[in-house]
């Protein structure tokens, strides 16, 4: 039956609107950024901690909001996924990190720095992941290694064929594959050895507090080891301490990238700090 309680349905109505309300707007508005160039990437580096020296960066979304201000992913990549709009921010996104590595590389004159963009599963069930992919790859003339592409671990299990087959392709064009937050999914194992990867990328929920919590030492350990021993690359993420730097290096990590070393700028930033001549 339909029949509620004035009182309840009254209180049941108004929060279903207000919550569709704000999500209407927020997807409005959403769909308007990209066009309105609201859209920018930020930059994290990523460290050698053996030589001291940035092999590359993570390109990491922003939305500078007309009222909000800069509003961090968490507050819109979810609806951006589920409206599918996704898609083009995420050619956009690939375009203008390939383009932004470019400079950097000319800048630098290393032409072996990288860039890791993430990517959503949405994409990948667009056919032609692949052509948009090695476009943004030849548009911007980087080498295709350069590029590492991070899925997360409930992207590749999830994976149709059509996934398997993308990765696959994209790995044979010489772009690398990297398992974004591993560890923090519901799966197996047994895909490593199946599956066209290059590198494990620790989550830093399991080093927020290696120091405090022995279980997630023991984590970050196994994964390390998991990564040497199947001849992966092995990178830490939200590196934030002196402690865990240590940590990571006795082990052989040391591949890093957090606020110890950056926390994420914008593009202009990062060419200050890193690129430009009057240092
Ligand atoms: P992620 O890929 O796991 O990225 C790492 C997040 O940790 C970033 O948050 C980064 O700013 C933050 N972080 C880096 N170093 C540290 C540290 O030392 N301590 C702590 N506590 N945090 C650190 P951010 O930039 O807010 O991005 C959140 C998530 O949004 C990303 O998580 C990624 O899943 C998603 N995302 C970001 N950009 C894109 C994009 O272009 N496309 C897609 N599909 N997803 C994106
Ligand atoms: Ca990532
Ligand atoms: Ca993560
Ligand atoms: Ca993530």
């Amino acid at each position: 039956s339909k029949e509620i309680s004035g009182n309840s349905y009254h209180f049941f109505s108004e929060d279903m609107n207000t919550r569709t309300l704000e999500t209407v707007q927020l997807e409005n508005a959403l769909y308007k950024a990209l066009d309105r160039n609201q859209l920018l990437l930020f930059y994290q580096p990523q460290v050698d901690v053996t030589t001291n020296k940035v092999i590359g960066f993570e390109a990491l979304l922003r939305w500078q909001h007309p009222e909000k201000g800069l509003v961090n992913p968490d507050q819109f990549i979810t609806i951006a996924e589920e409206t599918a709009l996704i898609v083009p921010i995420g050619n956009w996104v690939l375009q203008e990190a390939c383009q932004q590595l470019k400079r950097w590389q000319q800048l630098s004159g290393n032409h072996s720095m990288t860039m890791a963009v993430n990517l959503s599963a949405r994409q990948f069930e667009q056919n032609n992941l692949y052509e948009t992919v090695t476009q943004a790859i030849e548009e911007a003339t980087i080498s295709p290694e350069c590029l590492h592409l991070e899925l997360t671990e409930n992207l590749i299990i999830k994976n149709t064929k059509t996934t398997l087959q993308t990765m696959k392709k994209l790995r044979a064009f010489g772009i690398k594959i990297a398992v974004d937050d591993f560890g923090t999914g519901y799966s197996s194992l047994g895909y490593l050895n199946r599956l066209p990867i290059d590198t494990l990328k620790i989550d830093k929920s399991f080093l927020h507090d290696i120091m405090i919590d022995n279980s997630h030492a023991v984590i970050a350990n196994i994964i390390i080891t998991l990564a040497h021993n199947l001849n992966l690359s092995v990178i830490a993420e939200g590196v934030e301490t002196k402690e865990q730097v240590q940590f990571l290096l006795e082990r052989n990590c040391y591949l890093m990238q957090g606020y110890y070393f950056s926390k994420p700028k914008a593009g202009a930033e990062i060419t200050e700090i890193y690129f430009s001549i009057q240092r």
